[in-house]
């Protein structure tokens, strides 16, 4: 699993034929971020229509994540705020995503403000879920699977995100790793059929999109029921063959996130080798390098079976991107322990890593162990590891001073007035010099500085 907080995204919805404006508030990962985009869609098929705040909207959606219980409490904290900024009135609240899926009705009495609770499959319901509550049922609740046949897919026009569109390939997850909740807030791993992702990436490509991202919880565990889509594609595995397949669409930019190392198949490597459209960066968490804590980690790999992947990477034609997460102060992790995740991460030499404090999740089974590693002493392993990462992560910066990489020109800095931002093909942060006509369009940057998480440059492409 690769969790990242992204910025919280606000949608906003208002109806036209019910006058029923709904607000929607996201937390969490690229799946969190991809539901909303999709319950946006279903909300205004459905007739309701965009709202710009909480405070004059009729529905206030929160679409939450559950990875850490820091993050599940968050929720509940912006609900408090919206009750008092709601004073005298009284709309409707709905709490959907990970949390929903977790706590299930027991929401409704935390928090008596809220009338509906919809779980991670119950985003296609959401609009018959709020005319029920908007007909007067004080606790609606779906926690159901997704109906089958259900259409994941969402056209390229309604899309929020303009120019870099996440298509979900598979959700949920089967490896139950013992500190992570996923597989019991997202359920078992289901695989979408690759006939409708080939199909949604030639709309997305056909609009004018030029980078799209696979996302899943394991994009590498992909495997659909049948072989549409696949016939024809090559490839050791589902997900190598469903490489190959988007490849072919003739998509400019693809990158996927993230991978799981146990399922990581050299063929991937190879994949990416034969198709310059597949971005040259993988993200492949390792959590920790040592073995006994892997096996308590319940992960179903070795350090040394991961590093044997990544020296697949490092052979590679092309010069590969590495990034990771690590988790440190796992219950029971030593300093001989930790010492052994330093290593691993000098040894591989990360272009970007994740690094989070173990901290205790309900529900799962690693809350059951003694969490036995102070405060004092992750916050020190996380400063020891943040280090050596930094210097590391300099050193491969610098190499790139110099170079001319592809950018992707994603929206304008938010440092500087005068600079625009973008990714590389290799999922580097670059900042130039440019205006809001750059937006959407890939430039050539020459590399002209290098700071520890981004690089400057100039474009060398004409405007
Ligand atoms: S259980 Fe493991 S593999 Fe699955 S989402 Fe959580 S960390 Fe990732």
């Amino acid at each position: 699993m690769h969790v990242r907080n992204v910025s919280m995204k606000s949608v906003r919805l208002v109806s036209q034929t019910m006058s029923t404006s709904v607000y929607l508030e996201t937390f969490g990962c690229q799946m969190n971020v991809a539901d909303s985009e999709r319950a946006d869609v279903r909300l205004r098929a459905a007739g309701f229509d965009l709202s710009t705040s909480p405070e004059d909207a009729d529905v206030i959606l929160f679409n939450t994540c559950s990875v850490r219980e820091r993050a599940a409490h968050k929720v509940f904290t912006r609900i408090g705020e919206v009750r008092r900024q709601r004073i005298g009135s009284e709309p409707v609240v709905g709490v959907m995503g990970c949390v929903a899926q977790l706590e299930g009705d027991s929401i409704f009495d935390a928090s008596p403000l809220v009338n509906i609770v919809a779980g991670t499959r119950a985003t296609d319901r959401l609009p018959q879920l709020i005319s029920r509550a908007l007909q007067g049922e004080r606790r609606v609740l779906d926690l159901d699977e997704r109906a089958e046949g259900e259409v994941w897919d969402v056209p390229a026009s309604d899309r929020t995100s303009k120019h870099v569109a996440f298509v979900p390939i598979i959700e949920g997850c089967n490896k139950f790793c013992t500190y992570c909740i996923v597989p019991y807030s997202r359920g078992r791993e289901k695989s979408r059929l690759a006939s409708d992702i080939v199909a949604e990436i030639h709309a997305l490509r056909s609009y004018g999109y030029k980078e799209i991202h696979l996302i899943g919880q394991n994009v590498n565990s992909y495997r659909p029921k049948t072989d549409d889509g696949l016939e024809g594609f090559k490839g050791a595995t589902p997900f190598c063959r469903l490489l190959r397949a988007v490849a072919a669409t003739g998509m400019e930019r693809i990158k996927f996130t993230t991978s799981f190392p146990r399922d990581f198949h050299p063929d991937i490597v190879a994949a990416i080798d034969e198709n310059e459209n597949l971005c040259e960066w993988i993200h492949l968490p390792v959590q920790s390098g040592s073995d006994r804590i892997l096996r308590a980690m319940r992960r179903g790999h070795t350090a040394g079976d991961y590093l044997k992947r990544i020296d697949a990477v490092k052979n590679a034609r092309r010069k590969m991107s590495i990034t990771s997460d690590i988790i440190v102060g796992f219950p029971g992790e030593t300093r001989e322990d930790f010492g052994k995740t330093v290593k691993l991460v000098e040894q591989v030499g990360y272009d970007g890593l994740y690094i989070f404090k173990y901290s205790e999740r309900r529900g799962t089974p690693a809350a059951k162990l003694d969490d036995d590693v102070s405060r004092e002493e992750k916050a020190a392993r996380f400063a020891q590891l943040e280090e050596a990462q930094r210097k590391l992560q300099q050193k491969i910066y610098d190499r790139y001073v110099g170079r001319v990489l592809d950018v992707l020109v994603e929206r304008p800095s938010s440092k500087s007035e005068r600079d625009m931002t973008g990714h590389s093909t290799c999922h580097k942060v670059v900042n130039f010099p440019g205006d809001v006509s750059m937006l959407g369009k890939v430039k050539s940057v020459r590399v002209t500085a290098a700071k520890q998480n981004s690089l400057y440059g100039e474009i060398i492409s004409a405007p």
